[in-house]
Formats: structure tokens, sequence, C-alpha cells
């Protein structure tokens, strides 16, 4: 082993949380052969990982007090601060590094970084693109914002936790702004096909034949994505000769898509939502410009 390899293999990390997200955290260290504490409310969640090599910690004072690296994987990061803002625990952090894995928000990353900074903690602000049977594997996206050599020093032993294990940013906010970036993308795309599935339910159509027409439909919708968020980027706003459709093109499918779902008595909100905004554009006088006049609307 080399002097790396061996340096990180003997940096103790602790895990707060043995939660699903927390108990693969705890896996995927391990497996890469470093020393792993998990403390968890509920210690018997904690078991099953003591089982797999684990330290358990009987409590966080004592997880922190043994640990480098201190990754915070609970509901929250409400649930997290409670246990960290001690006087005890926050001595024990001094000079480690912190490394928020719950779901959050770009404000209350900005919050967390300000509280480690005060108390000099290393933070870092992470965002998991993945769900826990992805953890370890090559192809697991980790997104970290903060300071970036400290991102750079940790690296190494983050990696552990994905192959794509990715700094988006010093702004320590903006593993947390794209996360929800990316996961508003992937709602998008579920509450669609959810509408659709429905459609196909109340009018009769087989739901694998659905699906097969909705993997046909995928580059054609990756080309509209592509083609509306080029345009935002260059202030194209305005239908001119390569807008695939306009405005007025648009909303005539969706009345009829939600008139279909009046009377097939379906929820409508999905499809409501859109007309919302394609109103605002055509108030405003955009009937035919190109979907990407939309984007002017969304603030
Ligand atoms: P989970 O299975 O419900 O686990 C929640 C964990 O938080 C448990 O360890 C629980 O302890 C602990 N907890 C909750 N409130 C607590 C409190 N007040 N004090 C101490 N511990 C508390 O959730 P999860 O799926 O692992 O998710 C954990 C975080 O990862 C969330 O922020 C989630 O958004 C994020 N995440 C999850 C996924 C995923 O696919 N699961 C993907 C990306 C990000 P007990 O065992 O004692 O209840």
């Amino acid at each position: 082993m080399d002097t790396q390899a061996a340096k990180q293999q003997t940096t103790k990390i602790v895990v707060l949380g043995a939660g699903r997200m927390g108990s693969a955290l705890v896996r995927a260290f391990l497996e890469q052969g470093h020393t792993t504490t998990i403390w968890n409310r509920t210690r018997a969640k904690a078991e099953p990982l003591a089982a797999r090599g684990a330290r358990i910690a009987e409590t966080v004072l004592e997880a922190v007090s043994s640990a480098d690296i201190v990754v915070a994987n609970l509901s929250d990061y409400a649930a997290s601060d409670r246990l960290l803002r001690t006087d005890a625990v926050t001595r024990a952090l001094r000079g480690k590094l912190l490394v928020q894995l719950a779901s959050g928000s770009p404000r209350l990353a900005r919050e967390s970084a300000a509280w480690a900074r005060e108390h000099g903690v290393d933070y870092l602000d992470g965002a998991i693109m993945a769900t826990p049977n992805y953890i370890g594997q090559a192809d697991a996206t980790l997104l970290y914002a903060g300071p970036k050599q400290l991102f750079e020093r940790h690296q190494p032993t983050l990696r552990a936790l994905g192959g794509l294990t990715l700094h988006v940013g010093e702004d320590v906010g903006h593993a947390s702004a794209l996360d929800s970036a990316l996961l508003v993308a992937m709602w998008g795309a579920m509450f669609g096909v959810l509408q659709g599935v429905a459609v196909c339910a109340a009018e009769g159509l087989p739901l694998a034949a659905y699906m097969a027409h909705v993997k046909t439909l995928a580059p054609v919708i990756d080309g509209a994505v592509v083609d509306f968020t080029t345009r935002i980027e260059q202030g194209r706003f305005a239908a001119d000769e390569s807008t695939l459709a306009s405005i007025e093109s648009h909303v005539g499918a969706l009345h009829h898509l939600i008139e279909l779902c009046r009377e097939r008595g379906i929820d409508h909100a999905v499809p409501d939502a859109f007309d919302r905004l394609f109103n605002k554009a055509i108030a405003a006088g955009h009937t035919q410009g190109d979907f990407a006049v939309l984007h002017r609307f969304m603030r």
C-alpha cells in the first residue's frame, strides 16, 4: 500500500445516522478499508453495520471525539444541528472536517458553513444524487460545495462513496442548489409519466405500449430541452425560423389534455400548473414566442 493510500485508510470516519442512506455510506467506507464509527439514535439500526466491522459509538460526543471526518446523514440539518451544537460536541469538532450530507437548501448550507467557521470546524456541504443501492459504485454522483482546497484534500477519502465525487463550487450553497435543480428535472419527468399513465388507464391503453412510446419520445424531449436551454443562454426568446413549436401550439395541445382529464375525472393539477405559466406569457403578448420565453416568467 502506498503512503497516500495508507494515510487515507487511517483517517477515522464517523457517520451520524444509520438510516437507509447513512447505512449505505458506512458500508461503502468499510468496503474501502476505512476505520468507521457509526452513531445512531436507535442503536439497533447500527448493529448490522457493527457486524461488517463498524464501531458503534454510544454517544455523539464519543463518536465525534474519535473522528477525523464527521459525516452527518440524519433526516435534515435541524436534527444534526441539535446534536452537534452543544458546547462539548462543538469543542470536539474543532479542527476536524464536518461533511453535511442530508438534503438541505442553499440557505441552510450557508448558515452551517458560517457556524462551522465561527467554531474552527472545516465544512463541506454535500448532495447525494443517488439512492442507497448506488453508494460506493463508480457511477454514483455526490456533489460537494465549499473551499476547493478542502475538497481536494479529502476527495480521496470521500471517493469511497461514489466514483463521481465532484466539487461544484466555492459557494457552499451550490451543492444544495444543484440538488434542487436536478430533482425538479427528475420530478418533471416522473409527474409527466404519472399523468400519462392516468390518461392511458382512463382510455384503455396498455401501460407497456405507453412505456415503449415514452422511450421512443426520449430523444425528441432531449432535443427540445437542449434547444430551449441554448436559446435561454443566448437570449433568443422570440420565435424564429428554427423554433420547434410556438407557445400557441404548445397551449393548444395542452388544453386538449386538460379537457380529456376533466372528462375522465383525472387530476389535472400538473397540466394546470403548465397552463398557468403559458398564460403569463400569453398575457404579456408572447403567443408566438418560443418555449424559451417562459424562462422570463419564472420569477
Ligand atoms: P431514513 O432512512 O429515514 O433515516 C433517517 C435518519 O435520521 C435515521 O438515522 C434517524 O434515526 C435519523 N434521525 C431523524 N431525526 C433525528 C433526530 N431528531 N435525532 C437523531 N437522529 C434523527 O432517511 P434516509 O433515506 O437515510 O435519508 C437521510 C438523508 O439523506 C435525508 O436528508 C435524505 O433526504 C438524504 N438522501 C436520501 C436519499 C435516499 O435515496 N434515501 C438520497 C439522497 C439524499 P433513527 O434511526 O433513530 O430514527
